[in-house]
């Protein structure tokens, strides 16, 4: 099933010259946290993503992923549904042509 990298192909997308958050053309530092549309395109990707990946150790699936998104780069951290709760996590960084989304691998 291609879902897999359904998120994948997402992130190419999104760091290529796909303007995802309307901020291209407006003064902004990069200090300033992310906006709400920042933050609810990162949960609706890390949702998906984690809902799509299974744990790289012991092939459990993923926990819904929690979001730090006061800063950046946010950080995403999710853990496994084993017993032995494996941690996973992915950084997020803003770019002059996007948002950088790291893959969910284990910490
Ligand atoms: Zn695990």
């Amino acid at each position: 099933m291609e879902w897999f990298f359904a998120p994948w192909t997402l992130m190419a997308y999104m760091s290529g010259a796909f303007d995802t958050t309307g901020w291209q053309g407006i003064e902004r530092n990069w200090y300033e946290p992310p906006v709400h549309a920042e933050r609810w395109l990162i949960e609706i990707v890390y949702e998906t993503v984690a809902a799509e990946t299974r744990c790289t150790r012991c092939g459990a699936p993923l926990d819904h992923p929690r979001i730090r998104a006061d800063a950046w780069p946010v950080r995403v951290a999710a853990r496994c549904r084993g017993t032995a709760r494996h941690r996973h996590r992915a950084d997020v960084s803003r770019t002059p042509d996007g948002l950088r989304i790291d893959p969910l691998i284990r910490a």
